[in-house]
């Protein structure tokens, strides 16, 4: 049924997670361990003190996802939750989290583009479909890394100013779709968390395809799971 509806042409446009989507996290985090703990052979209370920060910084992110959306800048209230948590100034964690969340992973992210990305953004592109991609974290130089930018039309991520805030908040999504010109029927969105990508895609009324390593338990309804990127291809041809 699903590749009668792509097969259909209902859909006009892809939105991509990023994250654990466009590109595999294990092994990018693997790699940035063992840089971290190089970069700090000399002084390990530091290198300790970032891991445990870096930590913080992630966790504040699953808690504001929880959360009903508060008023203001929400890039801030991660970093200063982060803060409370670790004792660490915000300025530090702010500079921790640049470091090592923003620019260290870049030049790992080419080598860990999943199987069959490319293939399906050129597929994509050719089939006149518009692309997007909507993270919780500022993308767009990541994407520039991967080397597939120019595929994408919009960009978007939580602290946008329209957004402000997490998945599964559909937020994102709308602000895409509005800025891709689409209506939510005609979008598929593809992500790698079910209770964040399938909730987010489900709130905003979006049909949903998560890529997951292997079955899940308790599937969202209405969600279609695949094991690769190259699944989505074959749909699309
Ligand atoms: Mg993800």
């Amino acid at each position: 049924m699903f590749s009668a509806e792509l097969d259909s042409m209902r859909f006009k446009a892809i939105v991509f997670d990023v994250d654990g989507t466009l590109y595999q996290q294990g092994p990018v985090r693997h790699a940035l361990l063992f840089r971290l703990v190089w970069a700090h052979v000399y002084r390990p209370r530091q290198g300790l003190e970032t891991l445990r920060t870096l930590r913080a910084y992630r966790e504040a992110q699953e808690r504001l996802r929880l959360q009903a959306p508060n008023v203001g800048d929400i890039a801030q209230q991660q970093v200063q939750l982060a803060s409370d948590w670790t004792g660490i100034p915000p300025a530090l964690v702010r500079s921790y989290v640049t470091r090592w969340m923003e620019q260290e992973p870049l030049d790992l992210l080419g080598t860990c583009r999943r199987d069959g990305l490319l293939e399906l953004l050129s597929l994509a592109a050719e089939r006149g479909l518009r692309l997007a991609a909507c993270s919780d974290y500022p993308a767009i130089k990541k994407l520039a890394a991967m080397g597939i930018a120019s595929f994408f039309d919009v960009v978007v991520h939580a602290q946008d100013v329209e957004v402000q805030r997490f998945k599964p908040d559909p937020r994102v999504l709308q602000v895409a779709l509005r800025r891709l010109g689409v209506h939510e029927e005609e979008a598929l969105y593809v992500g790698d968390r079910p209770e964040v990508d399938a909730e987010a895609a489900r709130r905003a009324g979006v049909a949903c395809a998560i890529i997951a390593r292997r079955y899940h338990p308790h599937p969202t309804p209405g969600c279609l799971y695949l094991t690769s990127l190259r699944q989505l291809v074959d749909f699309i041809r």
